[in-house]
């Protein structure tokens, strides 16, 4: 285990941010460019990758306060937000210490912090959705089934409301990604047939992507499969 971690170091960074919260400048682990490599991607779009799993550092928390987010919208707090979170947020809270290279339970605690800030601050439901995907992807490379389906129902309870709610992109998601992630989750939490139907229904968009295609026909060969 020791000498797994040893090089995995140096192929990390700390990057600076400032904290929209409490002002206090830190830093955050991230993968420096072209330190891990791009092996496949998964039916839920995920890219894996070798040594690191870049989404496992996507979460960014200011070590003074506390305030955690995904990288995607740590920036882009808003003054309601930050007033929400010092009004509910114990002052005397002291975010954890992670070690340098972070495993899937850290990254998970992680992501776990991202979410408990998502609800105090009032995020959008896409926000949420998007953080409770990443737990649940991150929970089956543990196999942690149980935990995995928890966070992939939230996940999609959470993005079929955004859905009616907020406008595109949505989490830098275009609508044909966006309804077969759905379908996605609607699988990972046993609604076949409502996967099937979105999936039928995205597939004869004019405005579809080769990558998005080619994976919508992988899915629905899966889905036949399934039922034999
Ligand atoms: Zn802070």
């Amino acid at each position: 285990m020791e000498e797994k971690f040893e090089n995995l170091e140096d192929r990390l960074y700390d990057k600076s941010y400032i904290c929209p919260v409490c002002d206090n400048k830190f830093k955050a682990r991230e993968i420096k460019k072209g330190k891990t490599v791009f092996k496949s991607l998964d039916l839920g779009l995920r890219g894996y990758f070798e040594p690191l799993m870049p989404d496992y550092y996507y979460v960014v928390m200011c070590d003074k306060c506390g305030y955690a987010a995904v990288t995607k919208t740590f920036n882009k707090t808003n003054a309601r937000q930050i007033r929400n979170i010092n009004e509910n947020v114990n002052k005397n809270y002291k975010p954890p210490m992670y070690p340098l290279v972070y495993d899937a339970n850290i990254a998970i605690d992680r992501y776990k912090k991202a979410l408990y800030f998502a609800h105090i601050k009032g995020s959008d439901l896409s926000e949420k959705a998007y953080i409770a995907q990443k737990i649940a992807f991150i929970c089956s490379d543990i196999k942690d089934e149980k935990q995995e389906l928890e966070y992939n129902k939230h996940a999609y309870n959470w993005y079929n409301e955004a859905y009616l709610e907020e406008k595109f992109p949505i989490m830098d998601m275009e609508e044909n990604q966006y309804l077969y992630n759905l379908a996605y989750l609607a699988y990972k939490i046993g609604n076949k047939d409502e996967c099937k139907k979105t999936l039928s229904k995205v597939i004869v968009r004019k405005d579809l992507t080769a990558t998005l295609k080619e994976k919508i026909e992988d899915f629905l060969e899966i889905l036949k499969q399934d039922k034999a």
